[in-house]
């Protein structure tokens, strides 16, 4: 009698006044305030990105003590990765998860917070968003689509990619097909290559098919998981192309504004948390898989001769003041970018740089 009494009473409460006696797992509110969802361009659970995407939402999750729910979604699970800038800025997703480059037929300023030819190395370019004006002119330059961005992972300086063509001068660029797309593929279809755009996924049935002769991706650790060493004979240096890939996350700015201010600084301070540690994640990978490569699947490491680093620096430079021309707003981004890109190396040049080369 007693018990159904209870359960009757319970019954006619509101249910969150009905489980504020149940038992709770550490700090974690039962009953979210905020569910969100996040929508990626990676497909789930992908090395890295994926990865990183699930760890800024679990983050989210712990630091606001369960007060914010987040579900991740992988690529197509919700919507394609194409469609997720619109999805977020729309407000049918709180929350994306990508690389600004994806958009660049939409927001082609974007490119520049994404990854620039010869541009800023991840050190350099966390500089600039958070000490310089960069992560202002991102908000800015979003705000008209209802969206706050952030950086929330890099990748570091990726890898020239991996060849089935000797690079002995600017020539072998010539008719060359390669999977390599933005900024970079721009680059070496001025010096003569074919560009192709392929997903992470078709690139390996690709270069043994013969279909193409060169794919960059990344780097040593997502590379190997693509297994392209067993479908390239060579593997070129440096990345020249995307030397600190920035990924990017993007919040639907009303449902940001929804949350009280304790809230906005989790979620803001998470993806400041998130940006550093898919930097150590993919460093200290990268490091042990280029072992591997290295020592048991003896790939045979190339780097790019200096005649042709020099004119695919040349040819970016011409590159990026095409962009400059095609969207107007790039022109403060890339001013603010390249202005700091020029103190950054002075300063590398003496410190960074200088310290490499001296305790080889
Ligand atoms: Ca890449």
């Amino acid at each position: 009698m007693k018990r159904r009494k209870f359960i009757q009473q319970a019954g006619s409460l509101p249910i969150a006044a009905a489980l504020a006696t149940a038992p709770q797992v550490g700090n974690a509110a039962l009953i979210p305030e905020f569910r969100w969802t996040m929508v990626t361009t990676w497909p789930k659970n992908f090395p890295g990105f994926g990865m990183g995407a699930n760890f800024l939402a679990n983050l989210i999750n712990e630091m606001s003590g369960g007060r914010i729910q987040i579900s991740v979604y992988g690529a197509h699970e919700k919507v394609a990765p194409s469609e997720v800038f619109d999805t977020v800025s729309q407000g049918k997703a709180e929350m994306g998860h990508g690389a600004a480059f994806y958009w660049q037929d939409k927001v082609r300023a974007a490119q520049f917070f994404a990854a620039v030819p010869f541009g800023m190395t991840a050190q350099e370019m966390n500089a600039w968003l958070y000490q310089g004006r960069g992560l202002e002119l991102w908000q800015e330059l979003y705000a008209e689509y209802d969206l706050i961005p952030a950086a929330c992972g890099n990748t570091g300086v990726q890898m020239g990619g991996w060849f089935n063509r000797e690079i002995n001068s600017i020539e072998d660029f010539k008719g060359l097909k390669m999977r390599i797309p933005g900024l970079g593929g721009e680059v070496v279809k001025r010096l003569g290559a074919e560009p192709v755009l392929l997903s992470g996924d078709e690139i390996f049935r690709a270069l043994e098919q013969g279909e193409i002769e060169a794919a960059e991706w990344a780097a040593p650790y997502n590379d190997v998981a693509l297994g392209l060493y067993k479908v390239a004979k060579y593997y070129y240096y440096p990345g020249w192309h995307e030397p600190g890939t920035t990924i990017e996350c993007i919040v639907n700015k009303q449902a940001m504004n929804q949350l009280p201010k304790d809230l906005q600084l989790i979620v803001t301070n998470a993806m400041k948390v998130a940006n550093q540690e898919m930097l150590a994640e993919l460093t200290a990978k990268n490091h042990r898989a280029l072992e591997v490569l290295l020592k048991v699947h003896k790939v045979e490491l190339r780097p790019f001769p200096d005649e042709v680093l020099e004119q695919l620096r040349v040819a970016s430079h011409e590159v990026i003041q095409q962009e400059l021309e095609k969207d107007p707003r790039a022109v403060k981004i890339y001013e603010s970018f390249e202005n700091f890109r020029q103190q950054a190396m002075a300063w590398h040049d003496v410190s960074e740089r200088a310290y490499m080369l001296a305790r080889e």
